[in-house]
């Protein structure tokens, strides 16, 4: 006879109650020991793992990964963009942003397509994001012609910049292709000219010591300091954009750093302070290696309406951040910008747009080797502020 409250899912009485808990050694995710039969409608794929940036990419045959460049052909790495140039411009090189780095020059920049970050505000969409999209317009350009294009000097009008060859590596993310990048460092530096990085610093550690010991200077988009913004909003990685900067200064390559400042999103005053904080820790470790910031002024575009950064914000923000550097410049603003001698506090350089005045600045040949470097015109001591 039933007693008055079993449920009619009750076990018997007298039957063993199955065990399911996992406490128990009940099995809920499956038979994890290996012993169930063998599936049916799979595939062995020969997919590719690339190791160029944090992201690490599986890509399965006939897959690109989140750049859009780095492809799996028939299970074979496949870079079909190798040498695909979007943009080539003589520049001055104060737009790379680089203010310390031979100013009054002019460099040949070259862009490319792709890039691993998702920054949904990018200034340059049309080339950098790929998927989905048509083919952007540029042509092949072989590492010799780009070389070739540097070595000449231009053409360029009396008493303008002048033209020591030197190649800017720039626009898009030029560290998504590595081979071709190398392959112009390699033979610009064989031929005497410098190699410039503009560069979101996004690359693991393997790749970065590779490419480093060919660049002379570089800028290195610094886009937060907030773990949580490079994952979420950026697609990257924080702490490895740090390292790239660390290890670019380390190994004696000029290290420029810049930040569009976000309203909204990277531009806190503790935000800018931590960042500033990094930077001076870093010269710190390095007396006299000054790492010029430029905090730059962002507009609307691609996926990102918020209003542009109000230029007192961004003059507001130099001026705070001036207090733990000694070398920070508000860009994208109208304006002027200078740089002073640090031992007479005359001007070396001032700049309006890019109208720019070295007559601070003298530039003598060392003694005892090709090297050159720059004095100041005034007071004469040598500068190791401003690099050749
Ligand atoms: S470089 Fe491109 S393919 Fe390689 S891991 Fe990064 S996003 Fe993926």
């Amino acid at each position: 006879m039933k007693t008055p409250d079993a449920s009619a899912s009750d076990p018997p009485a007298g039957t063993p109650a199955l065990e399911l808990s996992r406490k128990a050694g009940g099995q809920e995710d499956g038979r994890l020991n290996g012993s169930s039969p063998e599936g049916r409608f799979f595939s062995k794929l020969d997919v590719l793992r690339c190791d160029l940036c944090p992201r690490r990419c599986l890509i399965p045959p006939q897959g690109r990964g989140a750049c859009g460049v780095r492809g799996n052909l028939d299970g074979k790495s496949h870079i079909p963009w190798y040498g695909f140039v979007t943009a080539l411009a003589r520049d001055p090189i104060e737009k790379k942003p680089l203010y310390h780095f031979r100013p009054g020059s002019s460099i040949l920049s070259i862009g490319f397509a792709g890039c691993n970050l998702r920054c949904p505000f990018c200034q340059n969409w049309r080339i950098s994001q790929l998927r989905g999209r048509e083919k952007p317009p540029g042509r092949y350009l072989e590492a010799e012609d780009v070389v070739a294009l540097a070595l000449d000097d231009g053409g360029g009008p009396p008493g303008g910049p002048f033209d020591p060859p030197q190649i800017a590596y720039t626009y898009s993310e030029p560290l998504v292709h590595p081979e071709y990048l190398l392959d112009c460092m390699q033979l610009a530096h064989r031929k005497g000219a410098a190699n410039v990085l503009v560069t979101n610093g996004c690359v693991t550690q393997e790749a970065a010591d590779e490419i480093i010991p060919f660049v002379d200077a570089v800028n290195i988009d610094l886009k937060s300091f907030s773990r949580q913004t490079y994952q979420k909003t950026l697609g990257g990685d924080l702490d490895t954009v740090l390292d790239f900067i660390a290890v670019c200064y380390e190994n004696g390559v000029h290290v420029e750093v810049t930040t569009l400042l976000v309203p909204g999103l990277n531009d806190s005053e503790a935000e800018l302070k931590s960042a500033a904080h990094f930077i001076a820790d870093l010269e710190a470790s390095r007396r006299g290696r000054v790492i010029p910031w430029h905090l730059s002024a962002y507009h609307p575009d691609w996926h990102w309406d918020v209003l542009p950064t109000d230029p007192a914000a961004l003059l507001r923000a130099a001026e705070q951040a001036r207090e733990i550097l000694p070398y920070v410049y508000a860009g994208n603003i109208a304006g002027e910008a200078e740089t002073r001698c640090p031992h007479c506090g005359k001007t070396l350089v001032s700049r309006r747009g890019y109208r720019i005045d070295t007559g601070g600045l003298t530039l003598k040949d060392a003694e005892y080797d090709e090297e050159k470097y720059y004095c100041c015109a005034s007071c004469g001591k040598d500068l190791s502020v401003i690099v050749y």
